[in-house]
């Protein structure tokens, strides 16, 4: 069997054994899965040895590249430890230093592992809400996201997510929840800067907090860039204000730090972007100061935590939240669980993601590597059908005029043609890379993007 077959034959097979997810399977006739053999850096590799640049880092999920030979070498060395043990009644190093150091860097502790974003998302409502509970507030049980939110899709996560296409089908599945004006400064006013914007939507929220603080739990976001929105980006005061408001009215915060978390808008957290010892200050702050808890009461955190080796998330929250739990009634505990809860393989791929971001300065050399790359963007910025360029860290985004129907696939399609693996969110078409691409991996995407741009 040739390579060619080989890749049909995996696809053909995957098409017949498996449910692809966020696909409706029949368009995959048109658009079949592409079979990857192996990785490399910023790479993927089919069974025909043909090479597709990951400018998505396999749905924002990777940090460092595929195969990258520190984080396998500490999953190596773990497996031959221990591969797994229940957490309820044991422990382990790998997740006990896991723990202390997100909890150095956020300045929240008590870790609560969960398997994917969407777990860490049901944990945090739980939280929040059995937080309330525990404090003789038993009518704080709703939540408010922003318009257009993403937050994952099992029931409780996708209450909370605002995006008609994955929502509204579950629509009598869901509790409701309320939206809230969102920052996206796209939707500015002619001639309204970003940061006016946001000072507004934070005022719709203060509004509505006022009225209903009594019966709501906790506000969630996501700082500074809403990613399944089409990458809408928003200017770090919004979580200031919605902090100040959270504080007056008596409601947490939680910030969803899933998709940002870990560098991508540069800065270790992207809510240290908006701490107020830190506002203002150019290109935020360095990783080491933990702001997040001047922002957040709960941080969810999964997809780069483990450089996108293994699934795990977690979440954590404040000493006060903590406290409310810790008491003689065992139903007074957070009753939750997850089988794979704090699996030592994920935590020592943490482990060793933590280090390169010390070992390699990642945060500074990702400022010098996102100038660069906006540097070679010039061209596409200014083409006549590019509106609302944009760019946050590691993020670039931008919405195609006139884009005609089956704009994302058409556009995927021709891409990985070209040796570049993208998948556009309705119009809008962005890169999110690794954080190992250098100049050719650069010009490629820019120029692939800006061939297929003349034709589609
Ligand atoms: C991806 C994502 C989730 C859900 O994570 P899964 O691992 O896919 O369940 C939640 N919130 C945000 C902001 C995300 O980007």
């Amino acid at each position: 069997m040739n390579a060619t077959t080989s890749n049909n034959a995996w696809s053909d097979r995957s098409q017949a054994a498996l449910w692809h997810p966020c696909t409706q399977m029949k368009q995959l006739v048109a658009t079949p899965p592409l079979p990857i053999a192996r990785g490399e850096g910023p790479w993927l590799i089919d069974y025909a040895g043909r090479r597709y640049l990951d400018a998505i880092s396999s749905w924002w999920v990777n940090l460092f590249g595929h195969a990258e030979p520190r984080i396998n070498a500490a999953i190596v060395d773990q497996l031959g430890r221990i591969e797994h043990v229940m957490l309820a009644g044991c422990t382990h190093a790998p997740v006990v230093e896991l723990s202390e150091r997100l909890a150095r860097l956020t300045g929240l502790g008590h870790a609560f592992y969960g398997s994917d974003g969407a777990s860490a998302i049901e944990i945090a409502l739980k939280m929040s809400f059995h937080y309330w509970r525990n404090s003789g507030r038993p009518a704080k049980t709703g939540f408010v996201s922003l318009q257009n939110a993403y937050h994952g899709e099992t029931i409780g996560a996708l209450s909370v997510t605002d995006v008609a296409l994955f929502k509204a089908t579950y629509a009598p599945l869901l509790r409701p929840s309320h939206q809230v004006m969102s920052p996206d400064w796209r939707r500015a006013a002619a001639g309204e800067s970003a940061e006016a914007y946001a000072l507004r939507a934070a005022a719709n929220l203060d509004g509505y907090l006022a009225i209903h603080a009594d019966t709501t739990a906790a506000v969630i976001v996501e700082p500074l860039v809403q990613g399944a929105a089409g990458m809408a980006m928003y200017h770090p005061v919004y979580l200031t204000k919605a902090r100040e408001s959270c504080d007056r009215y008596g409601v947490h915060l939680i910030a969803d730090e899933i998709a940002v978390g870990f560098g991508r808008t540069g800065t270790l957290f992207a809510c240290e972007q908006s701490a107020p010892s830190s506002f203002g200050r150019a290109g935020g702050v360095e990783a080491a100061v933990p702001n997040v808890a001047a922002i957040a009461d709960f941080i969810c955190l999964s997809k780069g935590i483990t450089g996108g080796y293994l699934p795990l998330s977690a979440v954590l929250t404040t000493d006060r939240v903590y406290a409310a739990f810790y008491h003689d009634d065992t139903a007074r505990g957070f009753l939750h669980s997850h089988s794979y809860t704090g699996n030592p393989l994920a935590c020592r791929a943490a482990l060793a993601v933590l280090d390169i971001f010390e070992q390699d300065h990642v945060i500074e050399a990702n400022r010098a590597r996102a100038e660069r790359f906006t540097a070679l963007l010039a061209e596409l910025r200014g083409h006549p059908r590019v509106r609302h360029f944009r760019q946050a860290g590691m993020i670039w985004a931008f919405d195609v005029a006139d884009a005609p129907p089956g704009f994302g696939r058409n556009f995927q399609r021709q891409a990985l043609a070209k040796g570049l693996f993208i998948r556009p969110i309705g119009n809008t078409v962005y890169f999110m890379p690794p954080y190992v691409i250098d100049a050719p991996e650069m010009r490629l995407m820019a120029n692939v993007t800006l061939d297929i741009l003349q034709t589609l």
